[in-house]
């Protein structure tokens, strides 16, 4: 264990100029969805020339397998696309594609991995099982995770378990520290609703003679947020938001229709599933009791990213043995559920998953800007630790769950 954490910080730490290159020249030509050309290119390259054997998956993900085949398999996995907003940040390595950032740092977490991967590379032999990298496009919107699994990426081999890592900017986590999460529900889910009330339309001085659906969607709107007020107990973490609300296109007339768009966040399947038919029934029975009918979808939906127990009280022990002091101790006051949600959820469905939280700038230190904010920054110091805690996690849970006694005794 000391021997690995000697050499694993020794090796990523002389990685430190490389990664900062790598990572830069991601940052100035950010891509978003499956659409990313010329990351993915990159990314096969580098890893080409350390000897690995990338293959394509799904529309637009790599994989790379590592180790010696054993008994277990453990994934380590970075998201690689940026977002479509325009960067406004002041650094010299500032996007050169207008209207796409790496606003959310996954430019960090593809350099990251990528060193993780020179290194263990490096020690494939004396790896005691396997390691599979997982290099996905898409998470923003929540779609390249759950590609990557439909095309295979969790079999051949069998993933045992899983892992990631996100850079934090902006949130009072310290430049270099580590949140390990502790088991449990980590991120939310989200699930987007759609409500069409259909009316009748009419003269505006008549409503007697219609049917206004303006009036329909208002008390139905009402009604949503009783949901969580009278019928989910005290403490339990839901939000059903209307974001968009439609209809009618002139003061004197009574539309035909009216449209509401919302998101559900919540931190149980089973509560997504309440949430949903309750709107549903709301929706429908309040329109009939208006003379309106409604129709309700439902689209765009992640799961809520758990953290496996186990998996977190082994990352923590051996993050701990890695960084020390580095390591933010669980606290009490944290909420359980993050409101902000991460498609790597859908891998949590499938296999014991961690997912791990490392500080890359915040207020203090001047990095005021959260992710996702045209002027958020990164602070790229980080990079050769990120690539540490990927590499590190798995040769030190392969080392405990892996090969057999007589490989664990070897080290
Ligand atoms: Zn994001
Ligand atoms: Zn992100």
């Amino acid at each position: 264990m000391k021997i690995w954490k000697d050499q694993i910080l020794k090796e990523t730490g002389q990685l430190q100029e490389e990664l900062v290159q790598w990572r830069r020249n991601l940052h100035r030509h950010p891509e978003v969805g499956f659409e990313l050309e010329f990351t993915k290119g990159f990314v096969k390259e580098k890893l080409i020339e350390m000897g690995c054997e990338p293959a394509d998956c799904g529309k637009c993900g790599l994989v790379v397998l590592l180790g010696k085949p054993g008994k277990r398999t453990i994934l380590l996995r970075a998201d690689m696309d940026a977002l479509p907003i325009t960067e406004e940040a002041e650094i010299d390595y500032v996007s050169q594609c207008e209207g796409y950032m790496h606003g959310c740092g996954h430019d960090m977490h593809t350099a990251m991995l990528l060193g993780a991967a020179k290194v263990l590379k490096a020690h494939e032999g004396e790896l005691c099982g396997q390691v599979k990298l997982m290099f996905q496009p898409a998470e923003e919107i929540f779609a390249g995770s759950h590609d990557m699994i439909e095309a295979g990426v969790l079999e051949n081999p069998h993933v045992d378990a899983a892992m990631t890592l996100h850079v934090t900017t902006g949130v009072p986590l310290p430049v270099g520290f580590l949140r390990v999460p502790e088991g449990g529900t980590g991120t939310s889910s989200s699930d987007e609703f759609h409500i069409i009330v259909n009316g009748k339309g009419g003269h505006g001085a008549m409503p007697h003679l219609s049917v206004d659906p303006i009036n329909v969607m208002s008390h139905i709107c009402i009604a949503l947020q009783e949901i969580h007020a009278r019928e989910v107990p005290a403490g339990e973490f839901l939000v059903i938001t209307p974001g968009i609300f439609q209809a009618g296109k002139a003061s004197n007339i009574i539309a035909d229709q009216a449209e509401m768009y919302g998101t559900i966040r919540t931190g149980d399947q089973k509560m997504v599933e309440f949430a949903k038919r309750r709107i549903t029934e709301i929706s429908e029975s309040v329109a009939k009791t208006f003379r309106a009918t409604a129709e309700v979808s439902f689209a765009k939906s992640c799961p809520p990213m758990i953290a496996d127990h186990d998996m977190a009280a082994a990352a923590r022990k051996y993050m701990t043995e890695l960084l020390e002091h580095a390591v933010i101790p669980p606290v009490n006051d944290t909420p359980k559920v993050a409101g902000g949600s991460e498609d790597f959820a859908y891998v949590s469905c499938e296999v014991p998953t961690i997912g791990m939280f490392l500080g890359a700038g915040n207020s203090r230190e001047g990095a005021i800007y959260p992710q996702h904010h045209p002027k958020a920054e990164f602070d790229d110091s980080v990079l050769s630790r990120g690539a540490a805690v990927y590499a590190y996690m798995a040769v030190r849970w392969l080392e405990e769950n892996g090969l057999s006694v007589s490989c664990r005794s070897l080290n």
